[in-house]
């Protein structure tokens, strides 16, 4: 049996709900008991096995009965006290009032041997208070999105919530994928998700906009000392709380400038969905951009605006930290600290920036030349519909005595546009060429810089969906498969070549793989 233990702040220092049925309501408190309701017939799809030793689960654990019991919802480890956690959030730029954890369950805060947190958490375990008359199920199609492709962002350095499992429950959820009138059934899953913290903007946005200044001021002060304890001495209650906002603003920064880096899309940027600890969070309709295009959004519900195409993402970020930013007003007479979090962020943000142009371009450090020599190229891959990952990857292969279009070859989408680009594509290349030539680093070590920015590996969702349609039939091997390679995203892997290649034509217009919609 697991020795994990649990000291669940949340629930003992915030206040709850009295009401314990469940139904759809509006809740003036922090959080709901409710008990994941219990599914038929439990399978184990997959499981991390780093992240399980983490936990303290040896591999007979993960084999036992009871873990998959409990990763199910079928039952409760001593010391898990269920509850799901109230929040509000903008959701397209709009107030969407009390959200909440409709379908994601808390199982309970675990206490690591080094002292460290983990918040278990299942999601798609049955309906909450908050699950406004939806199931409070989820499909496995999106479950096995988030359970990969979380691993997969950890893997990539990349911050983010963790998974733990992927449990096919063995029931059927009914889903209209387009909203479009052919709804289907579908097989259910249940995820594990683990973090240290599942807390996001919209909790500390809804008691602000409901004028619930005590438990705005609780949510805070319970915030810094369980997951900021390093600010908890700060002098005054604002100096702490300025502190606080700035390191939020700066860590949303770091996080977003490395989904640039990699080429991640999330897809639904609403407040509700942007963690507090600057972990990606909530991975719904989201996307690996493949041919380079920075107004692309995988999310047909976002089609009309664009708002979460990939190149606003930093922009959008900042919006969100301002929503926040209004939220603790009320906690700050004073609007300096908090003007001065979101200058922060642009200040992190420029940086982070220069450190991943640097990194991606294999350059001892990033001059304000080469942030526009990004910047020109980000605009030929464009153009001539360049794949980002494989451009990237292959430019550490290029010769800086002579550089040619040859490592590139794999990167193109199309024949005739490739031809197009050729000539600009190749002055480019002699720009950074020169560029390389006049840099202090050694050949050698700028490859392993730029091996090591430049994953060759990422969960594209034509892969993903690869899986799924396998995983659906029955056969997990695929999904097995993908997870390994995702473990070594830097490292070519012999025979792994599928994992590698550009989208094939087939995925174009593929729904789950061109477009995915939130219906989940
Ligand atoms: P999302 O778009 O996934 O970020 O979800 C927005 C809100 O809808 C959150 O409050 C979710 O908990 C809730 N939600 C989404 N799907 C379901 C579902 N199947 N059952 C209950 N609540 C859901
Ligand atoms: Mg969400």
């Amino acid at each position: 049996m697991s020795r994990l233990r649990f000291d669940n702040q949340f629930r003992r220092l915030l206040p709850g709900d009295p009401e314990l049925r469940v139904f759809p309501r509006q809740v003036q408190a922090a959080w709901s008991a409710v008990d994941p309701e219990p599914v038929v017939a439990p399978r184990l799809l997959a499981h991390s096995e780093e992240l399980a030793a983490a936990l303290g689960f040896a591999p007979e654990d993960v084999a036992a009965p009871w873990f998959v019991a409990v990763f199910a919802g079928n039952a409760l480890l001593p010391g898990m006290q269920p509850i799901a956690t109230c929040y509000g959030g903008h959701q397209f730029g709009r107030w969407a009032g009390q959200l909440g954890d409709g379908r994601a369950i808390l199982l309970g805060e675990a206490v690591l041997a080094d002292g460290g947190r983990r918040e278990l958490q299942l999601k798609g375990a049955g309906p909450t208070p908050y699950a406004r008359g939806a199931d409070g199920r989820a499909v496995l199609r999106s479950s096995l999105r988030e359970f990969v492709c979380s691993e997969a962002m950890h893997h990539l350095g990349v911050p983010t919530t963790r998974a733990l499992s992927l449990v096919a429950t063995g029931e059927a959820v009914v889903r209209d994928m387009f909203y479009d009138g052919h709804p289907r059934a579908e097989p259910g899953a249940v995820v594990c998700r683990v973090a240290p913290s599942f807390l996001r903007f919209g909790h500390f946005e809804l008691p602000a906009m409901r004028g619930d200044l005590p438990l705005l001021r609780q949510l805070v002060a319970l915030c810094i000392a369980r997951d900021f304890p390093h600010l908890a001495m700060a002098g005054s209650e604002e100096a702490r709380l300025g502190d606080w906002f700035a390191e939020v603003c700066a860590r949303t920064a770091r996080l977003v400038a490395e989904w640039m880096r990699v080429g991640f899309v999330h897809g639904v940027l609403n407040t509700d969905n942007m963690s507090i600890l600057g972990l990606t969070l909530d991975y719904g309709p989201f996307g690996w951009i493949e041919p380079y295009d920075p107004d692309w959004t995988p999310n047909t519900t976002d089609a009309h605006g664009r708002r979460y195409r990939f190149g606003w993402q930093p922009r959008v970020a900042y919006w969100n930290l301002a929503m926040l930013a209004q939220a603790l007003a009320p906690l700050c007479p004073d609007p300096a600290p908090l003007q001065a979090g979101l200058d922060r962020y642009a200040a992190e943000y420029a940086a982070a920036e220069r450190a991943v142009c640097a990194r991606k371009l294999g350059l001892s450090a990033c001059e304000d030349a080469d942030l526009a020599l990004l910047r020109r190229l980000r605009l030929l891959l464009r153009d001539f519909e360049a794949d980002m990952t494989l451009w990237f990857r292959a430019l550490a292969e290029v010769d800086p005595q002579a550089p040619t279009l040859a490592p590139f070859e794999a990167a193109f989408y199309d024949p005739a546009r490739r031809a197009a680009g050729e000539a600009a594509l190749q002055d480019w290349l002699a720009a950074y060429a020169a560029r390389v030539q006049r840099d202090p680093l050694p050949a050698a070590q700028r490859i392993a810089r730029m091996q090591a920015a430049n994953p060759l590996y990422v969960p594209r969702n034509w892969l993903l969906q690869e899986a799924i349609d396998r995983a659906e039939a029955g056969d997990t091997g695929a999904l097995r498969d993908l997870l390994q390679v995702l473990q070594r995203p830097y490292q070519e892997q012999p025979g792994r070549a599928h994992y590698a290649a550009r989208r094939p034509d087939w995925a174009r217009t593929r729904p789950g793989c061109a477009m995915l919609s939130c219906s989940s």
